[in-house]
């Protein structure tokens, strides 16, 4: 697995995908990134250790991700990333939670001490389709109860059941409501959900201008 990336279109930055405990929730329908959690503290450390070290602060930006939340990477791994923040320079960190660890993202702050952008997985801002369908177990209503918290949401696109309607009012809200978003389209996994190619192709003509 390749835990370490270069940004080098939008908003360049360093990106690495860290091991981590076992996220929080866990029970997301199209998830099997979960499987890249452990409860070994050692090996976890140990991975993360390896991939940070391919930091070089080129952007002065670094993202920092995991398969769940930051606040389930052990803390040799934090301590780590905080020495790197100071030694390469960097100036600004992305960094992934749950919905569920809204009012803990100051801890990071605080701990970091330098500006961060908060991702969350919102995936749609369709209620029914986001707690139902995809059980995300994030239940705010508007995206105004989401940039209360989070600088970015991270959306889906391409699951069977979603319409062209519900992806054009997503992508109208991270447009208009955040400084930053990430749109992700579904590839299918060990999960049972599908992939609706046509709605991909759809997705990919109207919305070329985000690649
Ligand atoms: S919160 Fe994220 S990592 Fe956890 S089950 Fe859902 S999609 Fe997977």
């Amino acid at each position: 697995m390749d835990r370490y990336s270069v940004i080098e279109n939008k908003n360049k930055r360093e990106i690495v995908l860290l091991k981590g405990f076992p996220c929080i929730w866990g029970k997301c329908t199209f998830c099997d990134y979960i499987l890249d959690n452990s409860e070994s503290e050692e090996e976890i450390n140990k991975v993360n250790l390896e991939v940070l070290e391919k930091v070089t602060g080129k952007y002065k930006v670094l993202e920092v991700i995991n398969s769940g939340s930051c606040f389930e990477l052990p803390k040799e791994t934090l301590q780590r990333i905080l020495q790197i923040i100071k030694e390469k320079n960097i100036e600004k960190l992305f960094l992934e939670s749950h919905w569920c660890y809204r009012n803990r993202l100051d801890e990071m702050r605080e701990f970091f001490k330098i500006p961060i952008v908060f991702k969350i997985g919102v995936e749609t801002f369709d209620y029914n389709f986001r707690n139902i369908v995809l059980n995300k177990n994030a239940k705010f209503v508007s995206p105004e109860e989401v940039k209360k918290y989070f600088q970015s949401p991270c959306l889906m696109v391409g699951i069977k059941g979603q319409t062209k309607e519900m992806i054009e009012k997503d992508v109208e809200i991270a447009l208009n409501y955040f400084s930053h978003a990430a749109i992700n389209v579904f590839t299918p996994n060990s999960s049972n959900l599908e992939r609706d190619e046509q709605l991909v192709k759809w997705f990919k003509d109207k919305y070329s201008f985000l690649d």
